[in-house]
């Protein structure tokens, strides 16, 4: 089985269904994104497999285990962390409080190396330790928003966006950074309105289209589809 298998999932809010039974599956080591337009459902999904909205309907299971009725703590303690649109970082506490934040579950004696590893990852993290997070950047607040997520030490991570607001260099280098977190054995479900980026380095691709998967395959299948570059490469 899929280290992350969802089927039929249904979620939304109020009057408003904004998933509609969806399947996808992440393969363990795998990068998998979702893309397509504003609105289409992608933030609600990874939001109903963090836990964060309730699904109406479906199955999540993750590492062989349902999880879709478990509270989001439960669900970030069985390995899935999410870093959410709009990152989410504490403004008042330091960069490093902040990154702490990350590692609450945690007992073990890992965590210092680990703030090590975030800080090989984001050098300018490193440079800002004491500084309040509401200070940083755009850039620098998604870097301590992805940094954060490490700190639980996911089995599966959840971007939402990370290239959102973001200069082309920085987009870069949060880009190859993904690519960095799962070279260290981490598994990513990467939401993006980016898709060029998204599906170069992805392996699978899903198209999220008014709260149904439209299409799939392989990222490099997705980059050379006619209407995915029409739709979503604003090619004509
Ligand atoms: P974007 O790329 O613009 O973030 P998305 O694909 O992530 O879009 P969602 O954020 O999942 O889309 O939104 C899907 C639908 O659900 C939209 O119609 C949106 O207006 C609606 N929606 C999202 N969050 C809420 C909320 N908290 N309450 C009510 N409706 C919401």
């Amino acid at each position: 089985m899929a280290l992350l298998e969802v089927s039929g999932l249904v979620a939304g809010y109020g009057a408003i269904t904004a998933v509609k039974g969806i399947n996808l599956r992440v393969e363990r080591g795998e990068i998998v994104t979702l893309i397509g337009s504003n609105g289409a459902g992608k933030s609600t999904a990874l939001r109903a497999i963090s836990g964060i909205v309730r699904p109406r309907s479906g199955q999540i299971t993750f590492q062989d285990a349902r999880i879709e009725r478990l509270a989001p703590h439960q669900i970030v303690s069985r390995g899935v962390s999410q870093v959410p649109e709009g990152r989410g970082i504490f403004h008042r506490l330091s960069v490093r409080e902040n990154l702490l934040m990350g590692a609450y579950q945690r007992r073990d004696a890992e965590i210092e190396p680990d703030l090590e590893r975030v800080y090989d990852l984001f050098p300018r993290l490193k440079e800002r330790l004491g500084q309040p997070g509401g200070t940083l950047s755009g850039g620098e607040q998604q870097m301590l928003a992805i940094g954060r997520a490490l700190m639980a030490r996911p089995t599966l991570l959840l971007l939402d966006e990370p290239s959102m607001g973001l200069s082309p260099l920085l987009v870069e280098t949060i880009f190859s950074t993904i690519t960095s977190i799962r070279e260290q054995g981490s598994t990513i479900l990467l939401v993006e309105q980016n898709a060029l980026m998204a599906l170069e380095i992805a392996d699978r691709a899903y198209v999220l289209e008014s709260g149904a998967i439209t299409l799939e395959g392989t990222g490099a299948e997705l980059g050379r589809d006619d209407s995915v570059r029409r739709a979503y490469l604003g090619e004509e």
